[in-house]
């Protein structure tokens, strides 16, 4: 995404996937509940023990805080092929928005990221009920029989078919089967953020990430011919063999998404970092790649734990997939794209691959950790984001390297001839040369200048109060400005009108 600077290549710990087991491991199937005929199941909350071990011992007072978050239960079965999924979904739903729900929307992305979903045998509460389809069969509402009060819970249950596009094509390729891997991205249906003007649902536009969603806790069982690895968002276990197939079993929350990827031909590198394992899978013939790749990983992850505050989850995956995008974040998870590992940017390629890596792990904290609306003010993921890769530049090789980064994304800004425009617009404001100029360019800069203007160490104050005031929340630009107001106690008014507005 973003060029300049080689990276400095260490080893680390190998291991093929075959025999990899996770350093901590999800209890074992039989306290995961069945989503099958689940009519008896209790209601889950966010506050069973299985939810404790995917997160790092300091985080766990999140499971406590957020017993009302929603609680998926999901069932994917994978073809042979790797291209159809026969799934179930259980969602157990509170209502914590601020006043009555008539209706529960659901997004279904792969109806419009190039595949095909196709929803049966709704339940709510165990009683059948017919949704309606909106935005391209993207978004399904189901009604509720009676207004759901505040603080009131409902059960939703249903059955689905996925067909996955076997070619990159929409998006980035994010939902799709090629050469041998599966990526499982927004693949089942997701409640999104509900705000003032309802269910938070448009159809995206191509160049931006897709959704808005509160976080959220994943109970999720994979299965999966016997020759391939899962990789998935949260803790995955040990798989269970049953004949040909194996079955994972996922525990992970909060998060605002889950994502998974299904592969015959990968390897997998481990280095743990403090409580948290970093796994890194990448195909067999780029296992030297591979490692570089975690090492710029953890390194990053080192780095942003320092600057805003702890990794959450005892987990991160990377994996390499055939995208069109250089990487893409998930909650927990990071693909990135096979041709950086490839070689394939020539004398700029390592700076593309370490960059990409530091960015994506950056949004474990700018978009999973601090939500925000991806397609309406994607500035406060992205451009942050991309500020956090130039500190991490700056932490880890100095001043020097910082500045080619700053180069870099002075670049970027010059492909629309550095022009004054907004970074804090939607997604579909902007064109798509005008969105890598702006947003990842000119929004790194305008933290900079907030930097500057604030003084360094209210704005090292500001970032971490950022990060723990907003942490499994919503952050908003004004959210953003007001606080950032508060640690320089100063007016930020022109400065957001100069960059932002
Ligand atoms: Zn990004």
């Amino acid at each position: 995404m973003k060029p300049l600077l080689a990276s400095l290549l260490t080893l680390s710990l190998f291991a093929a996937c075959s025999v990899f087991t996770p350093t901590p491991t999800v209890s074992p199937t039989s306290s995961i509940p069945t989503v099958v005929g689940d009519d008896d199941l209790d209601y889950l909350q966010p506050d069973l023990p299985i939810f404790r071990e995917p997160l790092i011992e300091s985080q766990r007072g999140a499971l406590a805080e957020m017993k009302d978050a929603t609680v998926y239960r999901i069932e994917f079965i994978v073809d042979d092929n790797l291209v159809n999924v026969e799934g179930a979904e259980t969602v157990f739903y509170t209502n914590q928005e601020s006043e009555p729900l008539e209706e529960l929307g659901f997004r279904l992305f792969p109806n419009i990221l190039g595949g095909e979903i196709e929803i049966r045998d709704l339940t709510m509460d165990g009683t059948p009920v017919s949704p309606r389809y909106e935005l391209a069969n993207s978004l399904m509402i189901v009604p509720l029989e009676s207004p759901l009060a505040v603080g009131e819970s409902v059960r939703v249950a249903m059955r689905f078919s996925l067909r996955v596009p076997t070619e990159v094509e929409l998006n980035y390729g994010v939902l799709a089967s090629v050469d041998g891997v599966l990526t499982l991205a927004h693949a089942y249906p997701v409640i999104p953020a509900y705000t003032d003007e309802g269910w938070n649902a448009e159809l995206p536009p191509q160049s931006g990430d897709v959704t808005f969603n509160d976080a959220a806790f994943y109970l999720v069982s994979i299965s999966a011919p016997k020759d391939a690895v899962v990789v998935a968002s949260g803790l995955e276990s040990a798989p269970a063999t049953a004949g040909p197939r194996k079955v994972w079993n996922v525990a992970g929350g909060p998060a605002r998404d889950f994502f998974a990827a299904v592969s015959r031909d990968c390897e997998v590198v481990t280095q743990n970092v403090g409580e948290v394992a970093v796994n890194s899978y990448a195909p067999k013939s780029l296992q030297k790649e591979n490692r570089a790749m975690l090492e710029v990983a953890t390194r990053a992850l080192e780095t942003f734990s320092e600057l805003y505050a702890p990794y959450p989850y005892a987990e991160l995956d990377l994996v390499v997939t055939p995208t069109l995008a250089l990487g893409i974040e998930y909650p927990g998870a990071i693909v990135i794209a096979d041709k950086l590992l490839l070689g394939e940017f020539g004398e700029k390629n390592s700076a593309y691959f370490e960059s990409t890596v530091a960015h994506e792990v950056a949004h474990q904290w700018f978009y999973n950790l601090v939500g925000n609306d991806q397609l309406d003010e994607p500035w406060l993921d992205e451009s942050l984001a991309q500020f956090a890769t130039w500190q991490y530049y700056r932490v880890n090789f100095g001043e020097g390297a910082a500045d080619e980064f700053e180069d870099a994304l002075r670049l970027r800004w010059e492909r629309v001839e550095g022009a004054p425009m907004p970074i804090g617009m939607p997604v579909a404001k902007y064109s798509g040369l005008e969105y890598g100029a702006i947003v990842y360019g000119r929004g790194a800069l305008f933290f900079d200048a907030l930097k500057e203007k604030m003084g360094e160490d209210a704005f090292d104050a500001f970032i971490k109060d950022y990060v723990a005031t907003f942490s499994w929340q919503i952050a908003t630009t004004e959210g953003v400005k007001s606080l950032a107001e508060k640690h320089c106690q100063c007016d930020l008014s022109a400065l957001f009108e100069e960059w932002v507005y």
